[in-house]
């Protein structure tokens, strides 16, 4: 087959307008980097948006995960209870601390933590004198999980709840901004997110004092000397100030954005949800998603495609998708860590698939998908 027809993405960056306007003005200051103005206005516009009084911005969300770990003092010993169906970036900072991860499933309702999994594993780790120091819970794919329900959970035990909502910027959870509640949220804005800063992350928490620490750790962590003195090891982690003014424009289209998303999964749904063996994830009655990826279900036993052979036919009309993520139980580098559960997940990576999610996207380019999975459900090739 000739790929004549442009590439459609799974989730390109899509500019709002404003942003080169902000990295003129940011030029024009010299605030070129690091830090600056732009960073300072990045976190306050943010902090009005989510309603969460505190917010550092970083160079990344996976640097945001690792210093929410560090404020907390994780170290070796410590076990970090995480959900299983995530993407690597929202675990791998336990393992930079030297803590264990232990992973827990998903529910079918959600697809995001399962809290009767996590109360178990929180009941047992307890019995056994060995009180996790904290959990990571992802909101998956735009979808916020039921932080009360998990607070409910930790709390009795003291156990912090950080919130990795890298995936659900813009999304609601009951009446409040996705990433609300817990100890502390982290963002990320890199390419794929459903706002960019060409790569970022922020650091979002009601305590003050958190923020201060994890800014000062992101910036190799100096005491107050006029030379350089270190009492604690830090990092190169804040956000530059040409980065956080590409985020000043893209925070003006986020809520539009959301609902681009939003109309996307419509569109979806109004063509593959008659289909026999289609399935979409559910969207929760105590929010509302993002819906930052449309992810489908393809039931073996209904279907005449699997997730993979739908995704080759894809590729093959020059169109991208991805299955879901593998559970973090599943991979290689984690084979020896404990996991709740298991089952959920697995069912969700065998037969799911992630489709074209660009708000950029033209109702033609949404066509030209939704023809070619008809067609690749029927056994038929690209045209
Ligand atoms: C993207 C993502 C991250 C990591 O963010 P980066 O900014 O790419 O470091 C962490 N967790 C989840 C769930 C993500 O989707």
């Amino acid at each position: 087959m000739t790929q004549t027809q442009k590439r459609i993405f799974l989730s390109p960056p899509h500019m709002g307008g404003s942003e080169l306007d902000f990295i003129h003005t940011a030029f024009e200051s010299n605030y070129v980097a690091p830090l600056g103005p732009m960073v300072d206005a990045f976190e306050r516009n943010f902090s009005t948006f989510t309603g969460i009084p505190h917010c550092a911005a970083l160079s990344s969300g996976t640097a945001a995960l690792h210093l929410a770990l560090r404020t907390l003092g994780t170290g070796p010993g410590d076990i970090v209870l995480a959900s299983t169906l995530t993407f690597i970036g929202s675990v791998s900072p336990i393992t930079f601390t030297g803590a264990q991860p232990v992973f827990i499933d998903s529910d079918t309702e959600t697809w995001n933590m399962n809290p009767d999994l996590l109360a178990e594993a929180v009941a047992g780790y307890a019995a056994a004198g060995r009180i996790p120091r904290a959990v990571i819970v992802t909101d998956l794919y735009g979808q916020c999980a039921d932080y009360d329900r998990l607070l409910e959970i930790c709390a009795p035990h003291g156990i912090p709840l950080i919130i990795d909502a890298a995936e659900s910027a813009g999304a609601r959870y009951r009446n409040r901004h996705a990433g609300t509640g817990g100890y502390c949220s982290v963002f990320s804005f890199n390419g794929n997110k459903i706002i960019t800063t060409s790569g970022g992350g922020m650091l979002c928490t009601d305590n003050p004092a958190v923020a201060e620490k994890t800014r000062w750790l992101a910036q190799q962590a100096r005491d107050p000397a006029p030379y350089y003195e270190h009492s604690e090891i830090g990092y190169n982690y804040r956000m530059s100030n040409i980065c956080a003014a590409i985020g000043c424009g893209q925070l003006e289209v986020l809520a539009r954005r959301v609902a681009q998303k939003r109309a996307i999964c419509e569109h979806y749904r109004r063509v593959l949800e008659p289909r026999e063996g289609i399935a979409f994830m559910p969207e929760a009655p105590y929010g509302q998603s993002s819906r930052w990826l449309t992810v489908i279900t393809l039931d073996p036993a209904r279907c005449r495609c699997t997730p993979e052979g739908l995704r080759r036919a894809l590729e093959d009309c020059n169109i991208e998708s991805r299955p879901v993520w593998k559970p973090m139980h599943m991979q290689p580098v984690f084979k020896d860590c404990r996991v709740f559960g298991g089952s959920v997940s697995e069912r969700l990576f065998h037969t799911g698939l992630c489709l074209p999610s660009g708000t950029a996207m033209t109702g033609q380019d949404l066509t030209r998908v939704t023809d070619a999975i008809l067609r690749a459900l029927d056994g038929q090739p690209c045209e």
